[in-house]
């Protein structure tokens, strides 16, 4: 694979849920290094793409590569499935998610948190995850924190803690699905530096956000979902500064 080509491809993605279609023809591409945000109202999909993408949830119609490779599908329409289990497991692991609860493990440190993956589904070495799982902790700032029990950090904390855990597993792109937007404002910063880092170092990111100075800041090109359909996309600083769809220009609005 060329060392710029795309880590993850969307094409043409249809999903409905019990017969009602919530993503209606969405194509997402995100190149080794970048950051994409999707942004839109509550319902627009925005979740349900991420969702898909990491084969969270089955799709009806559509492809979905990652570094190329299509996934296998077997079956149609409602019936389609990701037919090879070893094939999901690669993408799942590869594409990690970063979700707006946390979800952290209460009865595990937040040292076993982030090392739990990694050695029980990779099969990694324990000494060496344990090694990198510390690595990550500094790197997002709670190094101190290895012995806490999630329940004895701030929400902020927490989220870093998630991100360790997602970059533990050394994917090829992070998927966040709104990671800012269970925090209150001053912890909710604590996040955002953290995510500008790593955009930094050139991570590739999918970013679900309703942050639209992250998305701004961050982002190489930026999504505007409505009703599950891409309404308007674009490099941040034209799509901010000059939103051509009425339908954005009236979400930022309500954004402010
Ligand atoms: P967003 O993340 O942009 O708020 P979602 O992807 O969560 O939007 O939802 C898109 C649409 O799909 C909404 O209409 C929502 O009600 C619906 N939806 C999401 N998850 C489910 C589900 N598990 N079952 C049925 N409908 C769902
Ligand atoms: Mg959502």
């Amino acid at each position: 694979m060329a060392k710029d080509g795309p880590v993850l491809e969307i094409r043409n993605l249809h999903k409905a849920y019990s017969g009602l279609e919530v993503i209606k023809g969405v194509d997402i591409t995100a190149r080794r290094g970048d950051v994409v945000s999707l942004i839109g109202s509550s319902g627009s999909g925005k979740s349900t793409i991420l969702r898909c993408a990491n084969l969270l949830e089955d799709s009806q119609k559509g492809d979905i590569l990652f570094e190329g490779e299509a996934v296998h599908w077997r079956g149609e329409g409602d019936g389609r499935r990701p037919g090879d289990p070893r094939q999901v497991l690669r993408i799942r692991t590869n594409l990690s998610m970063v979700f707006q609860q946390f979800n952290l493990w209460a009865h595990m440190t937040i040292l076993q948190n982030v090392m739990e993956a990694p050695v029980t589904v990779l099969g990694r070495d324990k000494a060496e995850v344990e090694a990198s799982a510390r690595r990550y902790l500094d790197k997002v700032g709670i190094g101190d924190k290895c012995d806490a029990w999630p329940a004895q950090l701030s929400g902020g904390q927490q989220q870093r803690a998630a991100i360790a855990r997602a970059l533990c597993m050394e994917p090829k792109a992070l998927l966040f699905d709104e990671p800012t937007s269970a925090l209150d404002p001053e912890l909710e910063q604590e996040v955002v530096r953290v995510i500008k880092d790593l955009a930094a170092e050139g991570r590739t990111m999918l970013i679900v956000t309703h942050d639209m100075k992250m998305a701004q800041d961050v982002s190489d090109h930026v999504v505007f979902l409505h009703k599950g359909r891409i309404e308007e996309q674009g490099p941040p600083d034209t799509l901010f500064a000059n939103p051509e769809s009425p339908r954005l220009r009236g979400f930022l609005s309500s954004t402010q």
